[in-house]
Order: C-alpha cells, then sequence, then structure tokens
C-alpha cells in the first residue's frame, strides 16, 4: 500500500509540491470535510487513476457553516480517513488547522454572484462566499491540474466552476457524478446524524427525484406534472422540501418554470424531523438527452423505485 504523507502546514504541502511540479507531474486535488465515505473514495478514484499525484485536504471549513449550522458537531474521523486516503492511493493529505488557514488577519472575501443566490444560497446566508474562500484559496496552495468535485453538490459545482471562469483560474473542474446507497440515496456525512427511522425517510429524497426522472425519459416535458407525484410523495410523509426547483443546468441562477427545453437539473433540500432531531440533506438530479445523463437516471430509477 502507498505511503500518504500528512502535512498540517501551508509551507509543508508547498515544499513538497514544488519538487513534483519541478519534474512536470500531474496533480489531482480532491477537497473534503472529512469524515470520508465512498463519495469521497469515488472523486479520490478518479483523481489517482487521471494524475501522477493526488492531494486530498481534510478541513471543516468554519467559514461555510452558519451560526445555527452543524460546525460543532460535524463529524471528525481523521485517523480513518487518512486510512481511506491511503487504502486508494492518495499521495498526501493536507489537513491544516483553522489558524493555519484564517491567521487573525485574514481580511479576504471572495463573492460569486448571482447562482448563489437561489437553491442553497437562498437558505444559508453566507454559505458559498464560505465555500468560494476555502477552496480558492486551497487550490493556490496546491495549484493542481485539476479539481474533483462531486455533482452532489451541485451548486457549489457551479458556483466554483464560475469562479474559476471569471478569475481565469487555471485549475480544470471536473465534476464526478453522484454515488448512492442500495436504495438510491446519495452519500453524505450528515447521513450518519439519521436515525433508524429518519434514515428510512430520507430514500423518499432520491424516490421524489426519481419519479421525475421516470416521467422525462417517458417523454413528459411539463414541470407542473413532472413535480405532481414527486410532490405527492413526499407529502405522503409529510415532508415539504424547503427547495424542489427545475433550474438551467449551466446558469442555475435561471428557474425553469413551464416546460423542459434545455438541459435542466433539478434539485431538492428535504430537512428530515426526527424524535427532535433535525438533518438537512441535498439532492438533484441532471436532465439531459445524452446517453450517459440517462444511464445515471436509470441508474437512480432502479435503486429507488
Ligand atoms: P464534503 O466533505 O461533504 O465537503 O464533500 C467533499 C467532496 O465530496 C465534494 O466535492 C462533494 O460534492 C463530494 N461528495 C460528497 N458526497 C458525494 C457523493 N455521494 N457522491 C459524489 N461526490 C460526493
Amino acid at each position: 500500500m502507498p505511503i500518504t504523507a500528512v502535512f498540517n502546514r501551508r509551507h509543508e504541502l508547498i515544499s513538497y509540491l514544488a519538487d513534483i511540479k519541478l519534474k512536470n507531474k500531474t496533480i489531482g486535488f480532491v477537497p473534503t470535510m472529512g469524515a470520508l465515505h465512498e463519495g469521497h473514495a469515488q472523486l479520490m478514484k478518479q483523481s489517482v487513476s487521471e494524475n501522477d499525484v493526488t492531494v486530498v485536504s481534510i478541513f471543516v471549513n468554519p467559514k461555510q457553516f452558519g451560526p445555527n449550522e452543524d460546525f460543532a458537531k460535524y463529524p471528525r474521523t481523521f485517523q480513518n480517513d487518512v486510512d481511506i486516503c491511503e487504502k486508494h492511493g492518495v499521495n498526501i493529505v493536507f489537513a491544516p488547522t483553522i489558524e493555519e488557514m484564517y491567521p487573525q488577519t485574514f481580511y479576504t472575501q471572495i463573492h460569486v454572484s448571482a447562482i448563489t443566490e437561489v437553491l442553497c444560497g437562498a437558505h444559508r446566508p453566507g454559505h458559498f462566499d464560505g465555500v468560494t474562500i476555502v477552496v480558492l484559496l486551497l487550490m493556490n496552495l496546491i495549484q493542481a491540474n485539476y479539481i474533483y468535485l462531486g455533482q452532489k453538490d451541485y451548486q457549489q459545482v457551479q458556483v466554483i466552476k464560475k469562479m474559476c471562469m471569471d478569475i481565469a483560474h487555471p485549475t480544470k473542474i471536473i465534476m464526478v457524478t453522484t454515488v448512492r446507497e442500495k436504495d438510491g440515496l446519495a452519500l453524505s456525512s450528515r447521513n450518519r446524524y439519521l436515525s433508524e427511522e429518519a434514515r428510512k425517510k430520507a430514500a423518499i429524497i432520491p424516490k421524489s427525484l426519481a419519479l421525475i426522472a421516470k416521467d422525462f425519459l417517458n417523454g413528459e416535458k411539463g414541470i407542473d406534472k413532472l413535480l405532481k407525484s414527486s410532490l405527492l410523495e413526499l407529502k405522503k410523509e409529510n415532508l415539504i422540501p424547503q427547495y424542489l426547483e427545475f433550474r438551467k443546468a449551466d446558469d442555475i441562477s435561471q428557474k425553469i418554470e413551464n416546460i423542459i427545453t434545455e438541459n435542466t437539473v433539478v434539485a431538492i433540500a428535504q430537512i428530515i424531523d426526527f424524535e427532535g432531531k433535525s438533518t438537512r440533506l441535498i439532492d438533484n438530479i441532471l436532465l439531459g438527452n445524452d446517453s450517459a445523463s440517462t444511464k445515471v437516471l436509470e441508474d437512480l430509477i432502479s435503486k429507488s423505485l
């Protein structure tokens, strides 16, 4: 098994990578907040297979959590995370402290507008500013050829993509398809919060998307009709989504209200309340006409329906 180097300090990472760059090796970067699972592993596998060197960052970024969110209780499983990285052939784990990332005199912010104001951005004020500053800082430290991001966080991918485009950042973005459990639930570090009963309820989230996918593959293009059985399914479990929206896949600031005429993302956020505990989960699907997206939808349908 390859040995993974673990660095906590920026200067250690920079000097290690300087040598790698001198040798003209390609670098793949997978940013994470730890509590690693098969979803993260998929990003690692793709990076390892496509690059000479893979860097995984593990950093629970306080700037992307709101004051009433789960920063303090976010799962931290560092040694297990390093083992997973090692198992997948990751070369470097960068696990900085908060002070290492944000010294007391850290005054900079990065703000992407429009596409951060909808979906999760509308419900988590400041969240994407926290995401963009941490990802840009990490990207500047690592200077990777490619950054690997999961489709599960579709809005995050779009925001990082737009930031990189607007400021001409040289790292290229690769989006990796969502990894799901047997019943279709998207893997997430936050699934650990779910009790057995809440976990059962959470399966309605992929099911609601699968119902939309099924009607879409059968030729339905009207939003009202596509939403109907999905909302009904959620209602049966007393679930009302925080949002369930159709948006233009390549410009999520634009909501699709009537008929689907182009590549579309259907995004959902659902709070699962059970016995006084509340867990917010997100998921999405891409409705496209190419065979790759059809295959992903068929896979979701076969798991969830
Ligand atoms: P996180 O640790 O939750 O910040 O996630 C780190 C990266 O892993 C992000 O790019 C996520 O989109 C990605 N990721 C998380 N869950 C999944 C999943 N189920 N499938 C694919 N990628 C995922």
